[in-house]
């Protein structure tokens, strides 16, 4: 039978078996590698912009995955290498790694063994050969995925014996001091404690994860996923500016994070703070609440019944928080009107990727709704796929 469009498809193809790997290894380095580790990208159900208000989030860790295939070294060179990058290995010396020495691509792997370093790790010297498929920039964390996936397998070669939450902050550190991205714990944390058929509860202030029960496939469904092409990286003001605002919302309510705001309390907030602050303040409220909500209702009803939470937080970000894009607010709309059951823009906004959660029967009629749409909207071409919960980050031979 052939499958729903978009069901294999996306930017980067797929992703080569590990003897494919392990011969492109090979050929790059001139010897076998010791092992493959694997390490998914992720999604976030729902739960935007709470996680630096002390929040919650849900994301979950998806079928796309990057590799990378390892061989330690006699002497303290790292050198690493991708697929997407193929021209020549990018080389460093563990005894003298500083963030500042290193750039583009390779800060994330080498962000990964300078945090091991800093952690206080013994990292020997190590030929690395990355792969991927999972899209680049569309919000399903591309970073998160390269870091743990180095991380895993640093931490078995090296014999560091660091437990998952340890490995979520040393991925965590890379990114906020090499890579210089000022992220949460989020993605590391989907990336490495996601299992299959689970999405990943996660509360920000005590940085507790929880496993919640995410049977999409046992429910007849699949996330599908409406990369826009939007890109946001002109966003950057706009997540700043929504940030500045938490901040001031909390700070005039007396509060040292939003997470001290009860939605018993928006009532009064609304006499304290100025209009459109208090929309934004209502937002991360709000979405509070729909997360937590979101898990009750997953572990007592299913997937098939959080339709109206995913499709109440779309409109808290498009009209409270201000945060969408009118290419989002299409996909989210044409989704919902061919079948999807609910429907949100996922990630930072301004562009990006939208979740709907689709019967798999609808999945080519949204697929073909969607991208018939943009194209009488003169929008962008946009990418559509569809994922599942999946396995975190192991070791894969
Ligand atoms: P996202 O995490 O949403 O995909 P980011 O901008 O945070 O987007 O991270 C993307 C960057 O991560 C890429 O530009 C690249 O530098 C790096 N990256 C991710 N995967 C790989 C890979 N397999 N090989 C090389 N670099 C990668
Ligand atoms: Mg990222």
């Amino acid at each position: 039978m052939r499958p729903p469009r978009g069901t294999t498809g996306g930017t980067t193809g797929e992703i080569p078996d590990g003897q494919a790997l392990a011969d492109r290894f090979r050929n790059a380095f001139g010897h076998a590698p010791e092992g493959i580790w694997s390490a998914p990208g992720r999604v976030n159900l729902i739960g935007e912009h709470t996680d630096y208000n002390d929040g919650f989030v849900l994301p979950f860790a998806i079928d796309r995955s990057t590799r990378v295939a390892v061989r330690r070294r006699q002497d303290r060179r790292v050198r690493v290498l991708s697929t997407f990058d193929s021209s020549t290995p990018v080389s460093a010396d563990t005894s003298g790694l500083r963030p500042d020495d290193v750039s583009g691509w390779s800060a994330y792997p080498l962000g990964v063994v300078w945090s091991m370093l800093q952690a206080g790790v013994d990292v020997p010297g190590m030929d690395m050969l990355f792969d991927s498929n999972v899209p680049v920039g569309a919000g399903l964390s591309s970073s998160a995925a390269i870091e743990c996936a180095a991380a895993v397998a640093v931490n078995e070669l090296a014999g560091a014996a660091l437990s998952s939450s340890e490995l979520v902050l040393i991925g965590q550190r890379a990114e906020n001091d090499v890579v210089g991205a000022p992220t949460g714990i989020m993605d590391q944390s989907a990336s490495l404690l996601g299992a299959a058929g689970s999405a990943v509860f996660l509360d920000c202030q005590s940085q507790h994860a929880e496993l919640v029960p995410l049977d999409l496939a046992g429910t007849g469904l699949v996330a599908q996923i409406i990369d826009t092409k939007v890109s946001h990286s002109h966003a950057t003001g706009g997540y700043a500016d929504r940030r500045a605002s938490c901040e001031r919302g909390a700070a005039e309510l007396g509060l040292s994070s939003l997470r001290g705001l009860p939605p018993s309390g928006l009532a009064q907030a609304e006499g304290v703070l100025d209009e459109e602050t208090f929309r934004r303040v209502r937002h991360v409220v709000t979405e509070n609440e729909r997360v937590q909500r979101t898990c009750q209702v997953l572990a007592t009803q299913g997937p098939s019944a959080i339709g109206e939470l995913l499709d109440a937080s779309h409109l808290s970000m498009r009209d409270d928080f201000e945060i969408s894009c009118p290419e989002l607010d299409l996909a989210v709309d044409v989704a919902r009107n061919l079948g999807a059951i609910g429907a949100r823009m996922t990630g930072g906004g301004f562009g990006g990727s939208a979740i709907a959660l689709t019967p798999v029967d609808r999945v080519d009629a949204v697929h073909d709704a969607v991208v018939d749409a943009f194209g009488h909207a003169s929008f962008e071409v946009p990418d559509l796929f569809t994922v599942q919960p999946a396995e975190g980050a192991r070791r894969v031979s």
